[in-house]
């Protein structure tokens, strides 16, 4: 039995319409898009009406390179705090997904001094810290639109225009937030990723303002302007292209439909707290605790629902989550969070059976 599906932060299904979009791509048109002849030219367009779509959804003033994944487009775009001279600090959230965090980290042993930026008991950042650590030395700011694990919504607008007075670089990873909230206009860098707007795994963008210089990582045959070599999957750039356009023209449908499911969920889960803001906040994503709970045997308890364990990071490493601890959650109430996440296609009718479910379950373990 397929379980209901309540993990689209981990990541989403597939739009039927970016399927229907790769198929001519991975069966019929096999041709490599960096060939000359015909077949390769007719692929070359297909990925950049990909890129048309997808450049649609973002600033004006920049372009869209295709990657591997959002990991991927994360790692490159912190290489442009290399170019900037005289400077060797970086700061991200402290809540930011391993992605931004683990590479930020990973600076340090590059000669920078990372820091990471503490946020208040919603998981917001907390800007007074951000203006007293911004100085000269900052070469790159990072921050996440929408917490992957609690939903949180960062004044990113805001946190760009503090870096750019310093004169630092802003990276927003925008996975979360992508075709659902507005992106921050003046970012120099924002990430995405195919797997969690209905688009296919395996495909990832960064978008680059112009003028701004990013080092290549991968090197090869200059594809991509020369920033990632490696030939691209025109089915992966089309059903990613597609997704975005879907999710643009949906945009309305889809927060209103998500917004519902969620206010269905929040009123029957009214014996949980929910974890993070309670107002900025995607509804899609619903992090609640129950005190005593032990969610690992709630999971085992509760087959008939895919959903994650709130103390889990996203990538199933069973690292505890940094994120509620840094909300200031006691190791307790972390083990006893879950994440539920909705997207487009969920119904009502399963939340109202996945909540049944899970509640039946913390209940029997309760009493
Ligand atoms: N950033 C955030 C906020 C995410 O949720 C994820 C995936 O969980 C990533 C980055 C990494 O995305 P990808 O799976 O495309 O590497």
């Amino acid at each position: 039995m397929t379980p209901i599906y309540l993990d689209n932060q981990a990541t989403t299904p597939l739009a039927p319409e970016a399927f229907d979009a790769m198929l001519p791509w991975l069966r019929d048109n096999f041709g490599n898009p960096h060939s000359s002849h015909v077949m390769g030219r007719r692929a070359a367009a297909a990925v950049e009406v990909a890129r048309e779509q997808v450049a649609a959804l973002l600033p004006k003033n920049g372009r869209v390179i295709f990657t591997g994944s959002a990991t991927e487009a994360i790692n490159l775009a912190m290489g442009a705090a290399r170019t900037q001279q005289g400077r060797d600090q970086i700061a991200i959230i402290d809540t930011e997904h391993a992605a931004v965090r683990d590479t930020a980290l990973w600076y340090r042993t590059q000669g920078f001094e990372t820091t990471l930026l503490p946020v208040d008991a919603d998981g917001l950042i907390v800007l007074e810290e951000l203006e007293a650590y911004l100085g000269q030395k900052t070469a790159l700011v990072g921050a996440m639109l929408v917490n992957n694990e609690i939903g949180t919504i960062q004044p990113v607008e805001q946190i760009t225009e503090m870096a750019h007075r310093a004169g630092a670089l802003m990276l927003c990873d925008a996975v979360q937030g992508f075709g659902r909230i507005d992106l921050p206009q003046q970012a120099d860098l924002i990430a995405l990723s195919g797997h969690k707007v209905y688009g296919p795994k395996g495909i990832g963008a960064l978008w680059v303002r112009d003028g701004i210089k990013v080092p290549p990582l991968i090197h090869g045959g200059g594809q991509e302007q020369g920033i990632r070599s490696g030939t691209l999957s025109p089915a992966l750039c089309a059903g990613l292209g597609v997704a975005a356009k879907l999710c643009a023209e949906r945009r309305e449908a889809d927060w209103v439909h998500i917004a519902a499911l969620a206010d269905k969920a929040r009123s029957l889960f009214g014996a949980w707290t929910v974890n993070g803001s309670l107002n900025q906040r995607y509804p899609g994503n619903l992090n609640i605790r129950r005190d005593g709970l032990d969610v690992g045997r709630l999971m085992s308890d509760v087959r008939g629902v895919a959903f994650s364990a709130g103390s889990a990071c996203a990538s199933g490493s069973g690292r505890p989550s940094h994120v509620l601890a840094a909300l200031g959650l006691q190791p307790a109430q972390i083990k006893s969070s879950i994440r539920l996440g909705f997207g487009r296609y969920t119904s009502i009718e399963e939340v109202e059976q996945a909540a049944h479910l899970i509640n039946q379950a913390a209940e029997n373990q309760l009493s």
